[in-house]
C-alpha cells in the first residue's frame, strides 16, 4: 500500500485569516510528521501567501481550477503556469461544481490536465456521478466514462490523481456506503489501466465528498481508496488534521 494523498479544497472560502490555519496545521505536523502527502488549495489569490506560510513544511499547495491556454485574452481565468509561478505543485481539474456550474465537458477537463502536466504541475482530475445517474444504476459506467476522456495520455507515467467525488455526497454529510466507495474505485483504476496502461497502476484515486474526522480512517481503509480530497473539513487546522493522522 502506497502513502496516501489527503487534499483540501478550500473552495471560495479563506479570507487572509484562514493562512492561520495553515500556519496551525504547519506547527502541528512540526510536532509529528505526517505519515501521507498532505496537499491544501486555497482560492488562486491566496497560493503565494500559503506558500510562504508552509516554506519548510512537507505540506504542498495546489490550485482550484486552471485554463488549458497558456496565455491570452481570457479574462478572469489563470493558466497552469500561472499557478506554477505562484508555488503551486498541484491543481484540481473538473471539479464538479465547475463540470455543472462551466459546463465543462471531458474534454476541456482533459485540455486543462494536458495543459497541468506540461507546466509541471501534477493535475487532480475530478469524476463523480449524480444522484439521478446514481439512482438510475449508472454510477460504475458514467465514471468509467469520464476516467476515460478527461485523462489526458500525457498522464502515463507522469504524477497525478484522480478524486472519485460523487456530486450528492460534496457538501450534504451523505457518502456511499464503504462497499459502493470500493466498487467505484475498482471501476476507476480498471478505467486507468485501459486509458494509460500499467503506468496507472499505483496514481493514488481519491475519495472525495462530505469526508469528515469521523468518517475518514474508515474511508481511507477501502481497498483502492488512496487518499482524500477533502472540502468543509479541511478549512480548520484541527479537523484536517484528524484526517491527516487517519490516513
Ligand atoms: P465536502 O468535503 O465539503 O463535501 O467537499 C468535497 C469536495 O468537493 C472536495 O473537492
Amino acid at each position: 500500500q502506497s502513502v496516501k494523498l489527503i487534499a483540501g479544497n478550500w473552495k471560495m472560502n479563506g479570507l487572509c485569516a484562514s493562512l492561520t490555519e495553515a500556519e496551525a496545521l504547519r506547527a502541528e505536523l512540526e510536532k509529528g510528521p505526517a505519515t501521507c502527502r498532505v496537499v491544501l488549495c486555497p482560492p488562486a489569490t491566496l497560493i503565494d501567501r500559503m506558500g510562504v506560510a508552509l516554506r519548510g513544511s512537507s505540506v504542498e499547495v495546489g490550485g482550484q481550477d486552471c485554463r488549458a491556454e497558456r496565455c491570452g485574452a481570457y479574462t478572469g481565468d489563470i493558466s497552469a503556469d500561472m499557478l506554477k509561478d505562484a508555488g503551486a505543485a498541484w491543481v484540481i481539474v473538473g471539479h464538479s461544481e465547475r463540470r455543472q456550474g462551466y459546463g465543462e465537458t471531458d474534454a476541456v477537463v482533459a485540455a486543462k490536465a494536458t495543459a497541468a502536466l506540461e507546466a509541471g504541475l501534477a493535475p487532480i482530475v475530478c469524476v463523480g456521478e449524480t444522484l439521478a445517474e446514481r439512482e438510475a444504476g449508472r454510477a460504475v459506467e458514467v465514471v468509467r466514462g469520464q476516467v476515460l476522456n478527461s485523462l489526458p495520455l500525457a498522464a502515463g507515467g507522469r504524477e497525478f490523481a484522480v478524486a472519485y467525488e460523487p456530486v450528492w455526497a460534496i457538501g450534504t454529510g451523505l457518502t456511499p456506503t464503504l462497499e459502493q466507495i470500493e466498487e467505484v474505485h475498482r471501476a476507476v483504476r480498471a478505467a486507468m489501466i485501459e486509458r494509460l496502461g500499467l503506468a496507472a497502476a499505483t496514481a493514488p484515486i481519491l475519495y472525495g465528498g462530505s469526508v469528515k474526522p469521523d468518517n475518514a480512517r474508515d474511508i481511507l481503509a477501502v481497498p483502492e481508496v488512496g487518499g482524500a480530497l477533502v472540502g468543509g473539513a479541511s478549512l480548520k487546522a484541527a479537523d484536517f488534521l484528524t484526517i491527516v493522522r487517519a490516513a
